[in-house]
């Protein structure tokens, strides 16, 4: 028979189940609520602040992941008149064959076997602890629309990476999400598929999401975020560069939509995935935007993978604050980083 080839294990809580569970305080609520508008503002125009999107390519463990992001919160009190940071906390990982660590949602323990339950429990104390404990709201990947419900009072920023900026689930539930999403350019670099997600994310829709029919209202805050690409030779190119991003302003000139913006993604394809790469891409994108005024309009902040230690090792590898995805800038460089930028500011 053409029955579905898989067990279904056990059922799982649903979203509002898991709130009721683990529910926000007050204070943390207005937490979320106040960075979330900070963001916003920026998005919008009304803030020359820039976004540092900023943390671990993966969110591997609570106890690593809770101390870098409790080194950023007071590097973030002394540039706060140019700087808003939005720890990445990256509970799920896209994998290009499907193989390999896919993050907290799947694995709580990297080194044992998936437990989707546990996960999704993880996930919401890990992003629970961050805002209690650093009053700053995180940013996740959307790699899985049916979860962002486990999360969508936690989450400050969302991001639609390169491998789900085609789908259309992606499209709807981003046009459904409160908070700024960023639409990845996808892997193979064209920058209209990136538009026409952005498109959709901003309008209005009817679809089917966790087994109800719903409406969405559309979400104004989503935008672009260029991550380099890799070409039919495979070989990466960035698109960081000043001509691509004169291009993408050309592009936002002829598609009528609202808040143009651009976030910079430093490391994946932009850095040919060396993480030492990012402060030199940072400054030139800084640069692009001091000599034309059109692009630091556009540009409304950076991402940058950075974690504890330098570079990465493999699921496994024990060392603390590593990175077991892509390579990362580690804390010392990080910090310096942050200050130099605010300098420049
Ligand atoms: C990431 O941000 O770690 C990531 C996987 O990004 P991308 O979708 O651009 O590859
Ligand atoms: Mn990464």
């Amino acid at each position: 028979m053409n029955m579905m080839n898989m067990d279904f294990r056990r059922k799982l809580p649903i979203p509002m189940e898991v709130k009721e569970m683990y529910p926000l305080t007050g204070e943390m609520s207005d937490a979320v609520e106040r960075r979330t508008a900070e963001l916003k503002a920026i998005f919008e125009g009304k803030s020359d602040k820039l976004v540092l999107i900023i943390g671990p390519c993966s969110a591997d463990r609570e106890d690593s992941v809770i101390d870098y992001i409790s080194r950023l919160a007071p590097v973030q009190e002394k540039v706060a008149d140019k700087l808003l940071i939005v720890p990445r906390v990256y509970t799920n990982k896209p994998r290009t064959t499907g193989d390999g660590y896919k993050g907290l949602v799947h694995q709580p323990d990297p080194n044992a076997s998936p437990d989707l339950f546990k996960g999704i429990i993880a996930t919401r104390e890990l992003h629970m602890r961050a805002v209690k404990e650093t009053g700053f709201v995180c940013a996740d990947e959307m790699l899985y629309p049916e979860n962002y419900k486990y999360l969508d009072d936690l989450l400050g920023y969302n991001a639609v990476g390169a491998r789900s900026v085609e789908d259309q689930q992606h499209r709807l539930t981003a046009s459904a999400v409160g908070c700024p999403v960023g639409m990845k350019n996808p892997t193979s670099g064209d920058l209209t598929v990136m538009m026409n997600a952005i498109m959709a994310a901003q309008h209005e829709h009817d679809f089917i999401y966790r087994g109800w029919e719903g409406h969405s209202y559309g979400n104004p805050y989503a935008h672009a975020i260029l991550r380099g690409y890799v070409n039919r030779q495979g070989v990466t190119h960035p698109n960081y560069h000043y001509e691509t991003l004169l291009y993408l302003a050309s592009l936002y000139e002829q598609w009528d939509l609202k808040n143009p913006a651009l976030i910079v993604d430093c490391n994946h394809s932009n850095s040919g995935k060396n993480p030492f790469e990012q402060p030199r891409i940072m400054k030139e994108v800084l640069h692009s935007c001091r000599y034309n005024p059109d692009l630091a309009r556009l540009v409304k902040g950076f991402m940058v993978e950075s974690y504890i230690e330098d570079g990465n090792q493999p699921v496994g590898g024990g060392v603390y604050g590593k990175s077991i995805t892509d390579a990362c800038l580690g804390w010392e460089k990080s910090e310096r980083l942050i200050y130099e930028v605010a300098d420049i500011l």
